[in-house]
């Protein structure tokens, strides 16, 4: 998608901090921390909300979970991290390219 950050920082057009990427999706480093440690996971397609994914895009959601957990360490999550999918306005999403936040890195505030 032309006009998106995400698709235009996978196209190598905007800059950014790369720590993992493979055949299905990325992880950045966030430009704008609200944790110690504040990555995003963000799937090669561009959907913009959770509600127009697919089966097949839904199942990436679920491997991207799993393997955030199998990179806790080179990531700096061993203590523990929180995922966070932010879902419309309400929720305060602002890219409108499905991603999930990670954070970590020190003690979250409880919600
Ligand atoms: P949302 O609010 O949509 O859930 O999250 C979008 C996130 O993308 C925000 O945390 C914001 O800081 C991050 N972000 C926006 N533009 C850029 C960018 O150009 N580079 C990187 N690395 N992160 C960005
Ligand atoms: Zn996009």
């Amino acid at each position: 998608m032309e006009d998106c950050v995400f698709c235009k920082i996978k196209k190598g057009e905007l800059p950014s901090t790369i720590l993992y990427s493979d055949d299905d999706f990325m992880i950045i480093k966030d430009i704008n921390p609200q944790a110690k440690i504040h990555l995003i996971a963000i799937p090669n397609e561009h959907v913009p909300y959770i509600d127009m994914m697919t089966e097949d895009g839904a199942k990436i959601l679920g491997k991207i979970i799993l393997k955030i957990s199998h990179l806790q360490e080179e990531l700096g999550l061993t203590q523990g991290y929180r995922l966070v999918i932010n879902q419309g306005e309400n929720a305060g999403q602002t890219v409108l390219h499905v991603h999930i936040h990670i954070l970590g890195g020190e003690k979250l505030k409880e919600f």
